[in-house]
């Protein structure tokens, strides 16, 4: 079976490059979806509290004969949460639902700027680490502007940002900071969400020439960009497809010409804006 390759966070362990995301995913049909992502080799899970499918999640690790140190499990805190004492209870709540003991990477879903709780928020994230619960923490949605605050404000370095990232939105001024302060960065809504980016032009002449689908391609260009990326689907073969990305690579043309889609437009919400909770 096909291994996938890790990336070493800043707190000395290791994150699998390619993972499965289950956004949107109704709680009834996770379970379903996640054994399917495991059965074909993915070997870490994005979920969030906000997603409401923890439990679904929980029911496949529970079935899965996959041992429990094999599977990187990510959650995310939501909205209405933030605060020291709330993320600390939410937190609770997500262990019982996942089943777990430890969790893998607990995220700051968005930073809600506009409430002024994310530093609060993430001296929480801070004890948690320290009394073993978590083994990495980190952010989403995070801007330069927040990743200083909590530089200047608390003492450690978030392991992942979690961030909406795709060719037509490569994020390159983020990552750059990211690079330079030993941040890893996640990228979501990575093939588009099914929003016209497999369709477009650029994209499916490098599929053609490569003999690859769009899908594929899009998802290599993260790869090869040093990113972690975890494409969501509920179909088994598209499970499958979005998978089998470890026996081709792209070459400088195929990244400059991936490179031509970038518009500078997001899809989703704007982090500095986004005030949902
Ligand atoms: P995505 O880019 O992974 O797109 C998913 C959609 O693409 C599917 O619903 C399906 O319609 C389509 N698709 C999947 N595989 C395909 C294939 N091989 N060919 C053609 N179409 C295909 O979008 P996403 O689900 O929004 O993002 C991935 C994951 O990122 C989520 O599931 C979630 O875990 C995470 N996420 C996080 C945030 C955040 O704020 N932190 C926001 C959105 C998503």
């Amino acid at each position: 079976m096909t291994t996938v390759p890790t990336l070493k966070t800043n707190d000395g362990r290791s994150i699998p490059q390619l993972g499965f995301g289950v956004f949107q995913i109704p709680q009834d049909e996770t379970e379903k979806a996640v054994t399917t992502a495991l059965q074909e080799g993915y070997r870490l899970i994005d979920t969030a509290q906000g997603y409401q499918n923890e439990e679904g999640v929980g029911a496949a690790l529970a079935a899965s004969d996959v041992p429990r140190d094999e599977v990187f499990v990510t959650t995310k805190l939501t909205n209405s949460e933030h605060g020291y004492d709330s993320t600390m209870s939410a937190f609770d709540v997500s262990m019982t639902k996942l089943g777990l003991d430890v969790l893998d990477l607990f995220l700051i879903h968005w930073p809600l700027p506009m409430f002024d709780q994310y530093v609060d928020t993430w001296r929480a994230f801070e004890k948690l680490q320290e009394d073993g619960r978590v083994r990495s923490i980190g952010v989403s949605n995070f801007e330069i502007e927040h990743l200083e605050r909590l530089a200047a404000e608390t003492d450690v370095v978030p392991a992942v940002n979690q961030v909406e990232l795709h060719p037509q939105f490569p994020q390159s001024e983020l990552r750059a900071y990211h690079a330079e302060h030993g941040i890893l960065t996640e990228s979501w809504g990575p093939i588009g969400q099914g929003k016209g980016l497999l369709e477009n032009e650029h994209i499916q002449a490098v599929a053609n020439a490569k003999g690859r689908t769009p899908a594929q391609v899009v998802l290599r260009w993260h790869l090869q960009l040093g990113l972690v990326v975890i494409p969501k689907s509920v179909t088994p073969s598209r499970i499958a497809e979005n998978f089998a990305l470890f026996d081709f690579e792209l070459d400088d043309d195929d990244m400059a010409r991936i490179a031509k889609v970038d518009t500078g437009e997001r899809l989703g919400a704007d982090p500095k804006t986004f005030a949902m909770r």
